[in-house]
């Protein structure tokens, strides 16, 4: 079989770049097992435009998130389902000094944030004692949906192998590569936290952070917020929530655990008035980046081999937009956003010996 480009995953990353190689008349063929316990399949899918206890502006985010609107937008039309919409964040400050934090940002910067008229509107939701802000707008995205429905798609257009990419299997040459009877001009590489272990790409400092998350009925408050207090509570519709998330960059596995269990709990026992139901307990690792930026672009020793990884916590929007210059590189030579271009490690990826 030939096609032009060979793509290993179908998370996040690996949807938009078969979806914009697809809009640019580009072939490919996406190989891809079919794990459960992927990074975009545990996501609650949210894009915020601030981010971090500080409650800073989000790297690029006025580009990411006009991009993502549209971009979503319009797979969702492809598709014939919305898998967008836009919501706020109800942020209850957990201590004095998030509210001290919240109150100086906006005092800085008044673009995404608000305090509310009346501090005791959500007293019959929730226990509060440091008062709210909002956080304005927010995407939320339903990205395991999404995975889904255009995994369907390309397996009714023969695009997708549901298999092992074996990386023992892959033979390149000057300017093409093979893969078993496959014979393609390039592959990319939007494998997750595997390409920690990728031959020509485990030399990017890369920083695996595992993330847990509980799927929780919650029948008495409003299931078109957001709400956060550490934790966020993200609705999912028919008042199921994703209760989430930890952050753990020292881990055994990736597999939910006891602690973070009995820890959310607690919390939301303390948080909401209302009863609850915890209904499924997962976890998964983000491919996390030690510079929190992405790795976008072709190897400096062999142009035929690419990367599209490195999303860290913000998949939603990352993967469109660079998925997307990516695809304008490969067809149009357009120069890839210098934060993201992998020819940024250009001497560290030098010294792999392997081509
Ligand atoms: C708990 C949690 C909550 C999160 N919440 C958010 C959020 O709200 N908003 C946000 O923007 N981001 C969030 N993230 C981060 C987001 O999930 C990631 O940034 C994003 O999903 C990464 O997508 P990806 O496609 O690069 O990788 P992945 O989703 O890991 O996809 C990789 C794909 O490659 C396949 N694959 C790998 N190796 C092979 C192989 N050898 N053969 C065949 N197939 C292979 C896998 O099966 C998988 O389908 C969250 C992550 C976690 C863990």
């Amino acid at each position: 079989m030939q096609t032009d480009i060979i793509i290993v995953g179908q998370g996040i990353s690996g949807t938009f770049l078969s979806y914009y190689l697809q809009k640019a008349g580009v072939s490919f063929i996406v190989i891809d097992e079919a794990n459960p316990n992927t990074a975009s399949k545990a996501a609650a899918g949210l894009i915020s435009p601030v981010t971090g206890r500080r409650i800073v502006k989000t790297w690029m985010i006025d580009e990411l998130m006009s991009f993502a609107k549209l971009a979503y937008a319009e797979i969702g039309k492809k598709l014939g389902v919305d898998f967008f919409s836009e919501t706020n964040i109800i942020d209850f400050f957990a201590t004095p000094q998030m509210r001290q934090a919240f109150l100086q940002r906006l005092d800085e910067d008044k673009q995404f944030l608000e305090l509310p008229d009346d501090e005791n509107s959500w007293r019959s939701h929730f226990n509060y004692d440091f008062g709210f802000g909002k956080i304005e707008p927010v995407y939320l995205v339903s990205i395991a949906k999404l995975i889904a429905a255009f995994r369907k798609k390309l397996l009714d257009q023969n695009f997708l192998l549901e298999d092992y990419f074996d990386i023992q299997q892959l033979v390149l040459s000057e300017n093409k590569v093979q893969y078993k009877d496959i014979i393609a001009e390039k592959i990319v590489f939007c494998d997750g936290v595997e390409s920690f272990q990728n031959p020509y790409f485990k030399n990017l400092p890369f920083a695996p952070n595992k993330g847990e998350a509980l799927l929780v009925e919650i029948k008495d408050i409003p299931d078109d917020l957001i709400y956060k207090k550490g934790i966020n509570l993200v609705p999912l519709g028919n008042h199921l929530f994703w209760v989430g998330s930890s952050y753990e960059w020292q881990f055994q596995d990736d597999q939910p655990t006891e602690t973070f269990r009995k820890r959310t709990e607690l919390i939301l026992l303390d948080w909401l008035k209302a009863p609850f139901k915890i209904m499924e307990h997962f976890a998964s690792v983000r491919p996390a980046t030690l510079e929190r930026r992405p790795f976008v672009g072709f190897h400096p020793l062999n142009k035929c081999v690419g990367i599209l990884n490195g999303m860290g916590t913000k998949g939603c929007s990352l993967a469109p937009y660079f998925a997307s210059q990516l695809v304008e590189n490969m067809v149009h030579q357009i120069p890839i956003d210098a934060g993201a271009d992998i020819n940024r490690f250009e001497k560290t990826l030098s010294k792999s010996a392997i081509f």
